[in-house]
């Protein structure tokens, strides 16, 4: 007789059992080996890091006891995507693989693509289901919005409850936290984890959203009352699906509620909302144009930058001892915490690009070994829009100083992560080089705010002045571009015609 085919679901950024479709398809065809492979040469990339690592294995420890109270176990292995498969169909015989759709960097796009490959040469067929909502083979944007919501409101995939686990397999192990393959230590890592992932969203939809939009763009308070959901969402602890569910749940409970508090919360939460399908939205940017990891969206930019990388420029920023208080603030609570609001992070980029004139490229990788919650769908895009080169969004260009103004009055962020400025008054906080006597270990400023944003101004302008400008930047609209609302009913954000912005 035939052995049974067995089915191998490949765990990716989707680190859970519930809602879980390869988990539940391929459970309901016979025997299966849940699978994680730890891949040394991405650990090699620039923008991995060990703080992902030190998340991803919260998630992988309870994704192991999720498993085994489910009658299997995780099977973890190290190496080669391609070789692993090969020892199990070389054990197995008849193998068939699940998984979910990535979209991720160019490194796991062309492992992908070496795994397709090899499925072809054996024949095994690899099943491959959509994550969230981005849309793989998307033909054009218009309609993309209805698909999503589509795939939301869809019922959510139980966890299968018995699983049968291929006989004979042993499950390997899972690498420690610190494991010399992850590179540098960290600072804290927020935990992973669904368990962790489900009390976090608790909290956020119970209480902690009231103050959301109050607060978002608030160093410091802001890791309070964001939804801090990020890191979960990118390595698939929860399903994006069922925190909206849940929210949408909240919402319709509190609008039972005439208390205005519940108001004001139900608020916050449709904002938060809007959030999520932001994130698809990003992602499915990357999904339709993996280059954009690489290549400016407009070209017009390329060759903009790049010869003027001054790595003085990058070390001071990227170690926060630029002499602009907040940014050096906000870049020395990433080193520790791993964790900054969309505002700050913006501003960081913001100020690379525009007032170091750094080329994204160099600076992208820095932020993503950061950021817990690295995502390439979303990074990318975004450090496209906020270095101004994709030709369709309006350019903003934060003033450092304005933002410390108006988001740190006091300082109190700024002292907190910058010693050197413990001393230093509300008054003198956000240009303590005005003061008589600045502080000695203190950074003087890189550059001069005002002739670095006109430098910029004047080299933006210079390209957006390209023959084809406008025919380019309507290809990006058309392919990657919002379709939230048409731009002629868009309200204009500033007169200008170059459509800079500044001060923000
Ligand atoms: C330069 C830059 C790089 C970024 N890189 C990442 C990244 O690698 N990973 C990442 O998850 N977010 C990234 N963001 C977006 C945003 O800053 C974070 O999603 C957010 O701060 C995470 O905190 P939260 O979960 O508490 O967010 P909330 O405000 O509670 O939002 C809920 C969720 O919505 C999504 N979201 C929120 N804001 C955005 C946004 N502006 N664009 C797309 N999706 C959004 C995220 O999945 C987030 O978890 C980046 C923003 C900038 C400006």
């Amino acid at each position: 007789m035939n052995s049974p085919t067995v089915n191998i679901i490949w765990f990716k950024r989707d680190l859970r059992v519930h809602d879980h479709a390869p988990l539940a398809l391929a459970s309901a065809q016979g025997p299966v080996v849940p699978l994680y492979v730890v891949e040394p040469d991405y650990w090699r990339l620039p923008d991995a890091s060990r703080r992902h690592w030190h998340f991803i294995q919260d998630c992988l420890v309870e994704l192991q006891a999720e498993l085994s109270s489910r009658g299997a176990t995780l099977v973890c292995r190290t190496g080669l995507v391609v070789e692993v498969l090969e020892d199990l169909r070389q054990k197995f015989g008849t193998i068939a693989l699940w998984s979910h759709e990535e979209t991720g960097n160019d490194w796991t796009f062309a492992r992908d693509r070496q795994v397709l490959a090899w499925c072809k040469a054996h024949e095994i067929v690899w099943h491959q289901t959509p994550s969230n909502g981005v849309v793989r083979g998307l033909k054009s944007r218009d309609g993309w919005s209805a698909l999503r919501d589509t795939r939301m409101a869809e019922p959510m995939i139980p966890a299968p409850n018995d699983l049968m686990l291929a006989a004979d397999i042993s499950p390997g192990s899972l690498p420690s936290k610190d494991h010399p393959m992850f590179g540098e230590t960290v600072g804290s890592v927020q935990s992973g984890g669904r368990f962790e992932g489900l009390r976090v969203r608790a909290s956020f939809l119970k209480e902690r959203a009231s103050k959301y939009m109050m607060t978002v763009s608030k160093p410091g308070i802001s890791a309070r009352h964001c939804s801090r959901l990020s890191a979960h969402i990118a390595y698939g602890t929860l399903s994006v699906r069922e925190i909206e569910q849940a929210t949408k749940v909240r919402m319709a409970e509190l609008a039972m509620d005439l208390d205005p508090a519940s108001k004001n919360l139900r608020k916050n939460l449709s904002a938060f909302l809007s959030r999520l399908a932001w994130r698809c939205h990003f992602v499915q940017k990357l999904e339709q144009q993996p280059s954009i990891e690489f290549r400016c969206m407009h070209l017009a930019f390329e060759g903009m930058r790049e010869p003027h990388f001054r790595q003085e420029f990058f070390d001071a920023w990227a170690t926060g001892h630029t002499g602009y208080p907040l940014i050096d603030a906000a870049m020395r609570s990433l080193h520790s915490n791993g964790w900054i609001n969309f505002r700050m992070r913006a501003m960081l980029v913001s100020f690379a690009s525009y007032h170091l004139w750094l080329d994204w490229r160099q600076t992208a990788p820095h932020l993503a070994r950061l950021f817990t919650d690295y995502e390439p769908g979303i990074h990318f895009s975004q450090f496209q829009m906020q270095s101004g080169v994709t030709g369709i969004n309006t350019l903003r260009i934060y003033n450092p100083i304005k933002q410390s103004m108006d988001h740190d009055p006091e300082g109190k962020f700024i002292r907190r992560y910058v010693p050197e400025l413990s001393a230093v008054s509300e008054q003198w906080i956000h240009e303590p080089w005005r003061l008589p006597d600045p502080p000695p270990l203190y950074a003087k400023p890189l550059v001069e705010h005002d002739k670095a944003i006109k430098m910029a101004r004047d080299q933006i302008t210079a390209c957006r002045k390209a023959p084809d400008f406008m025919d380019d930047a309507r290809h990006v609209r058309q392919k990657l571009g919002s379709r939230a609302k048409p731009p002629h009913r868009r309200p204009k954000v500033v007169k200008d015609k170059s459509q800079l912005s500044f001060d923000v």
